[in-house]
């Protein structure tokens, strides 16, 4: 059952239509600006662009800062009213300002458009989700409001894990009715209602050196320790329950006639539930703290993580966004996925939360990064209608 779009509704749809030329020239900016992780100037640089153009709109913003990382840059329009529910009252617009890319990127890929596709670092991977944000936010300012007050978040350091973005993603998602993350739509028109939630560790193992050849009964090999815990932290991988441990990356030992006096390693954990957190956590320091080699000791520090979107906890705000996406005329389906992102903080906060609510693309972190660019005004009508049909229920 599909109600059709009133007048009102009507109007907010087709300024939104109207902007497809501003929505790509403000891409266009975005994209032609440099703004890996690390780069602060650059992350910032993106914001002043997203500020600029916001604040034009009438869209008010601020700047929360940060020493390390990019700026955060949050912007709100206040409600009309009409959803007003008690103390969980907000409707938040989530999108990350940074991309993985080397600094340089943009000069040597600058945006591009070609047969119905953009290209060009970030161009999906979600600088053309940011531009929707943006140009709701300065939709419902045009016209009079939300039916409940929006907060878009521009952070700046989701793809390091959100060191500093973090704690207000969850702030804000504390108040949220509803979480909407703006991260690239998947191929067939797909959002994302579920993904695995991920940690990061480093392994560090101490052996002792000693000549392979005049003293091997002095040394303690870390390396065989390490091939020990690598072959115990595999086999905790269980594909039925979505729990997998993957050794990415070892290093270790100083020359081939030296028993090896140190070992490292770095260790992907994937998890759908998050109760399977702290079971297979749990495992893993058991292993760590395990001297397989006697003589051996062995750290493990956890670098970075996200925590999982539960399913159950984004299906009724599915139900409503691919109705409001049905009443658009823009079908959506819903899926899975492995990867992490900002949408498992606010999900862990109580709020709901459906992600890769962008426009849509593939490709992302890789050189064929791709927007299809007949996406960005739909999925903003989307997410705009969907808004607009929060009532207090
Ligand atoms: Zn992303």
């Amino acid at each position: 059952m599909t109600d059709a779009v009133n007048a009102a509704e009507r109007k907010v749809l087709d300024w939104l239509a109207e902007q497809r030329g501003t929505m790509l020239a403000l891409l266009e900016t975005l994209v032609n600006t440099d703004g890996g992780s690390h780069d602060k100037e650059g992350v910032d640089k993106v914001g002043a662009h997203l500020r600029s153009f916001m604040e034009g709109q009438g869209v008010a913003c601020e700047t929360i800062p940060n020493e390390q990382f990019g700026d955060a840059l949050r912007a709100t329009v206040s409600g009309n009213g009409a959803g007003a529910v008690g103390g969980n009252s907000t409707i938040m617009l989530l999108g990350h300002r940074d991309t993985v890319f080397p600094k340089g990127e943009p000069t040597r890929r600058p945006f591009r458009i070609e047969n119905g596709r953009a290209y060009g670092p970030g161009v999906c991977d979600m600088k053309a989700g940011l531009v929707m944000n943006a140009f709701v936010l300065a939709a419902f300012q045009k016209h009079g409001g939300a039916p409940a007050p929006l907060v878009g978040l521009f952070t700046s350091d989701e793809e390091i894990g959100s060191p500093a973005c973090r704690p207000l993603i969850e702030a804000e998602a504390r108040r949220a009715r509803a979480v909407f993350n703006s991260e690239p739509g998947r191929p067939g028109n797909a959002v994302v209602t579920g993904r695995k939630g991920c940690v990061f560790m480093r392994l560090a193992i101490t052996g002792k050196a000693a000549h392979s050849g005049a003293n091997f009964g002095d040394g303690i090999s870390a390396i065989e320790e390490l091939a020990h815990k690598i072959i115990r932290l595999h086999a905790l991988t269980d594909l039925d329950r979505g729990i997998t441990l993957n050794v990415g990356l070892i290093s270790g030992g100083q020359t081939v006639n030296t028993t090896a006096p140190s070992a490292e390693a770095e260790v992907d954990l994937r998890f759908v539930k998050p109760a399977d957190y702290d079971e297979t956590i749990a495992k893993v320091r058991e292993i760590v703290a395990t001297s397989y080699v006697p003589g051996t000791t062995s750290e493990m520090t956890i670098y970075g993580q996200f925590l999982p979107l539960v399913e159950t906890q984004s299906q009724s705000l599915y139900a409503h966004y691919a109705a409001c996406a049905e009443a658009v005329g823009d079908p959506v389906t819903s899926t899975f996925t492995g990867g992490c992102a900002d949408s498992g903080f606010a999900a862990a906060m109580g709020a709901p939360t459906i992600c890769a609510v962008g426009p849509v693309g593939g490709k992302p972190h890789s050189p064929e990064e791709y927007l299809e660019v007949d996406s960005l005004v739909p999925r903003a009508q989307n997410l705009a209608l969907t808004i607009m049909r929060m009532g207090a229920n």
